[in-house]
């Protein structure tokens, strides 16, 4: 996976890229991150990037120039790529998103955003798909660009230190994680289920499906409705419905 960013703020990727699973994935070459500072594709002595609005208005515009010039010098010959703009208009991102990203073969350049926008004719004429991180505005794409890459790099094979660690979490099987534990079995007089402690690995995969769901059913009923669910899930979560004082 290789990836560009287009920023001005490119000092706010070096901290995150340098620490944990994106460092080791960049280590390991599953991943080239290049980021740009839009400021190097500027052409006047100011290394100007924004300008007051047509028509009046708040808040400053990104010049289109230094996005054409920037996503023009940092193509490669031959290699397709595939332009992301973080903006808060786009399609809300989630893990199918994440998924189909992680498997991308070519080159996704993220293109962040500042200030009050960027010119429209960047968007119409440099932008193959406008991605959200959610329904709220921050100041910056950059935030944006690092929540994707984070969430795309995790699902390439081999950047995870236990590759089933992403097979049983969050949303990857169509509902929420179970609950988890560790040491000690009891703290303060808070216990760990007896069940984790058993051995029995039937019991306890059955044990944490059924929390799933009741986690599922509790906090994103909405997910349930579009998970594919076996009959045995029904049974738990008819079991569920029937312990009224942990569900309603
Ligand atoms: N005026 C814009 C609007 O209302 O749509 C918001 C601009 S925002 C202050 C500046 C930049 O932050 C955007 O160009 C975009 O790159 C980024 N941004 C803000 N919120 C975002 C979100 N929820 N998802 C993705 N990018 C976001």
């Amino acid at each position: 996976m290789k990836c560009d960013i287009i920023t001005i703020f490119p000092e706010i990727f070096d901290a995150y890229l340098a620490e944990s699973i994106l460092k080791r994935a960049i280590q390991k070459k599953l991943i080239e991150i290049k980021v740009h500072n839009l400021r190097d594709f500027t052409r006047d002595r100011h290394k100007t990037v924004d300008d007051y609005p047509y028509g009046g208005g708040p808040g400053m515009v990104m010049k289109p120039e230094p996005f054409f010039n920037a996503i023009e010098s940092t193509k490669t010959n031959g290699v397709e790529r595939f332009t992301i703009m973080l903006s808060p208009q786009g399609k809300v991102f989630n893990q199918d998103m994440a998924l189909s990203l992680s498997k991308e073969r070519r080159r996704l350049l993220f293109i962040c955003g500042r200030y009050e926008a960027i010119d429209e004719r960047v968007r119409e004429n440099l932008v193959d798909e406008e991605i959200s991180i959610g329904d709220y505005i921050l100041t910056g794409g950059e935030l944006p660009a690092l929540v994707i890459i984070d969430s795309i790099v995790r699902l390439i094979p081999g950047a995870l230190g236990d590759e089933r660690s992403k097979e049983e979490e969050s949303f990857t099987w169509g509902i929420l994680d179970y609950p988890h534990y560790t040491r000690p079995p009891e703290y303060r007089g808070l216990t760990v289920p007896d069940v984790l402690l058993s051995g029995n690995h039937k019991e306890i995969a059955k044990w944490r499906r059924k929390e799933a769901l009741r986690h599922t059913m509790r906090r994103r009923p909405d997910l349930l409705k579009k998970a594919s669910l076996t009959d045995e899930d029904y049974k738990l979560i008819e079991e569920i419905k029937e312990e009224r004082d942990e569900f309603d």
